[in-house]
């Protein structure tokens, strides 16, 4: 019988094969479970292994997490939105054998990428496809780590499916699962063509203006190209940024709640300083990779705290905005994380009832103004396309001064009070919380470490608000807010999961 061992502990200077020999002289093979890096002792690191070692003659198959078919004689099911909700809202629908239709805003992966691409270099904004908007969502465009902080049982399924359509097989048990933008790219078209061959449906540059209602009944929807399409279960996974939509659900009277969220900037440090903290000695171990760090300060006399939040070790800075007129910061990694600089967003907790009381629209109203004056300040200081960028120093001590020789934004940054785009109290906390990481992480205040503005959109300030348990829209029939812009996900694992958990609540009524 095939045994789990777990909590095996490798030196770098160590092999796996050798340590698993002998402690078990005998097995044939092995699977592992589970693998982390312990770097609490920096000059005691050491890799954690979980595993399950099988003796000769034992099957050795993994799990495939297989999912029944069956009969559905109802409307085919309408899906808004081809980010990982959307996608994963659609594969489980196929594989339980139900028609689906995707509607996405935006073009297809390559398509997509071409206006990207023409908006970093030329700061020409497409709204329907950016680093948010088109297939595969803004988790095309993510770093691709798959962390989540969500419990779920559908966890090991989506990244089955995700190794199925191309990602790497690690992501099943690392204990810090990553994609990579570049690797992500390549998946999800895949995962499309099997929709599609599958059952699925899918028109791209489609964009949903409508949703049709009778007495608080989903009906259907409307294309901006006036197309109609009839359906009674509609399932609404249209991300954080698609505000057109929400401005639209409040005029159908869809009942919405404002949701706490979280601001601030993105901090960028070269690599090699962050390995060197993280790592000491071992900095440049090729077991290891690009160091990341995870960082929170939490003022527990009101109950704020500033952390950091998608952390890209050897990643890019991103310009990200969906609207013309706005500058948003984002960030992204390759597989290889394999870029000489670490970004991070660093932000504080904004909570709602506190700021903007009980109209579900105040904070985004909010978060589209950081935007725009981020904007606003790009032109002044003389740019097209570039993100507002100031020094970590400059920042603290509120002063303007040269930028970094380079940095990694395909867009550039241009010096900008990056200090006063932000709030007082939010500026503030910031630097208050930049001299505790420094503290916890001696050599966070580099000399070469580089702020970008505004780190606005790390969660959706609006919950559309819905049943614990049909997990249908509180006041419309019919209707599944689904994902991070429906306030229920924060990131690819959890927006995915929610998909799945909609598909699965519809098919239970
Ligand atoms: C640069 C960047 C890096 C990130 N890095 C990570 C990371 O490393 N790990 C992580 O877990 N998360 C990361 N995220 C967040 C992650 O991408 C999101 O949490 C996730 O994509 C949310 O999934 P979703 O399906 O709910 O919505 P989205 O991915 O936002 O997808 C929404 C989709 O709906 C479409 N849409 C909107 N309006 C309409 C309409 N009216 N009609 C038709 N279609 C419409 C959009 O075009 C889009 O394709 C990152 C995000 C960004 C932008």
């Amino acid at each position: 019988m095939s045994k789990q061992l777990q909590n095996i502990k490798v030196r770098l200077d160590e092999s796996l094969d050798e340590k698993l020999r002998l402690l078990e002289p005998n097995y044939s093979s092995y699977r592992i479970l589970r693998k982390s890096v312990d770097a609490r002792k920096r000059n005691e690191l050491h890799e954690v292994y979980s595993l399950e070692v099988f003796y000769p003659g034992e099957d050795t198959s993994a799990p495939d997490y297989p999912v029944e078919k069956i009969n559905y004689d109802g409307k085919p099911i309408l899906i808004v939105g081809s980010g990982p909700a959307g996608l994963f809202a659609a594969l489980r629908l196929v594989e339980r054998g139900v028609p689906c239709i995707l509607f996405e805003r935006g073009a297809p992966t390559n398509q997509r990428m071409i206006k990207i691409n023409r908006y970093w270099r030329y700061g020409e904004l497409d709204t329907d496809n950016n680093v948010c908007f088109g297939e595969g969502g803004a988790g095309l465009y993510s770093d691709g780590k798959l962390i989540t902080r969500i419990k779920s049982p559908y966890i090991p399924y989506v990244m089955h499916r995700l190794v199925k359509f191309g990602a790497p097989e690690e992501i099943q048990y690392l204990a810090n699962p990553h994609v990579g933008s570049d690797r992500i790219r390549r998946v999800i078209p895949k995962l499309r063509d099997y929709l599609i061959e599958n059952g699925c449906t899918i028109h791209f540059n489609a964009k949903v203006e409508e949703l049709l209602t009778s007495n608080n009944k989903m009906t259907g929807l409307k294309l901006r190209d006036g197309r109609v399409f009839e359906g009674d279960h509609i399932i609404l996974a249209t991300g954080h940024s698609a505000n057109d939509m929400f401005y639209h659900l409040n005029d159908l009277g869809v009942a919405m709640e404002g949701k706490s969220f979280a601001v601030g900037l993105r901090v960028e440090h070269p690599q090699k300083a962050v390995n060197e903290i993280q790592y000491r000695g071992h900095a440049e171990h090729p077991k290891l990779g690009a160091a990341n760090y995870k960082l929170t300060h939490h003022d527990y006399s009101d109950n704020i705290g500033v952390y950091s939040f998608c952390m890209c070790p050897g990643g890019y800075v991103l310009s990200s905005a969906t609207d013309v007129g706005s500058i948003v910061s984002n960030g992204m990694s390759n597989y290889h994380r394999n870029s000489p600089f670490a970004n991070s967003a660093i932000v504080i907790s904004v909570d709602y009832q506190k700021n903007f009381g009980s109209n579900p629209f105040h904070g985004l109203d909010w978060r589209n103004k950081l935007e725009k004056d981020a904007f606003d300040a790009v032109i002044k200081a003389g740019g097209t396309k570039q993100l507002p960028a100031q020094r970590l120093t400059d920042f603290i001590k509120g002063k303007t001064g040269p930028l970094t020789e380079k940095n990694s934004s395909p867009s550039d940054g241009i010096a900008t009070r990056v200090d006063l785009l932000l709030p007082d109290w939010i500026r503030t906390r910031l630097i208050e919380a930049f001299h505790k990481f420094d503290d916890s992480m001696k050599g966070f205040l580099h000399k070469d470490a580089q702020v970008f503005g505004v780190e606005s959109r790390t969660s959706c300030p609006i919950r559309i608000s819905r049943d614990d348990t049909t997990l249908e829209s509180l006041s419309h029939k019919g209707l599944y807010p689904c994902g991070e812009g429906a306030g229920y996900a924060g990131g690819i694992t959890s927006a995915a999961v929610d998909g799945i958990k909609i598909v699965e609540a519809i098919l239970k009524t």
